[in-house]
């Protein structure tokens, strides 16, 4: 799966805004992935009340942030690899997250070429918490 390789303009500006009070979906391949890693499900993940995976904060920020930096970087969830690329439960669609401070710096051409595999991984995350209950 392709990734938006937003890892150098986010550590140039030193921004980790998307991994703090995080609410980043995970699905149930992103858990194996990061249980693969080492990482006890229990210790990074919970269900919300939704029955949706999430990643846990912990003081406030995710718990695989360190020093402003993410320890699983070559592991992260795919929902942060799509970040600040979200999808829009209003609109219905991809859109870019108005929280991040850097989203002037990606066009609607990449937004677009990433639609596709974003819808895809919205449909798994739809059918898990459906089998989930
Ligand atoms: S897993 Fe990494 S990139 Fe994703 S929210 Fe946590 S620290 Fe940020």
């Amino acid at each position: 799966m392709k990734s938006l390789s937003l890892g150098g303009i986010c550590s140039d500006f030193s921004c980790a805004s998307c991994c703090k009070d995080t609410q980043m979906i995970l699905s149930l391949k992103d858990i194996e992935h990061i249980k693969n890693v080492g990482f006890k499900e229990e210790e990074f993940c919970f269900k919300d009340e939704d029955g949706y995976h999430k990643l846990k904060n912990v003081d406030d920020v995710c718990f695989f942030l360190k020093n402003n930096k993410c320890t699983i970087y070559d592991h992260r969830p795919r929902g942060c690899k799509f970040y600040p690329i979200v999808f829009d439960i209003d609109r219905n669609k991809p859109a870019l997250d108005e929280d991040c401070p850097l989203i002037d710096k990606i066009s609607d051409k990449i937004v677009k070429s990433f639609e596709k595999d974003l819808l895809k991984f919205v449909r798994v995350i739809k059918k898990e918490k459906t089998s989930n209950i």
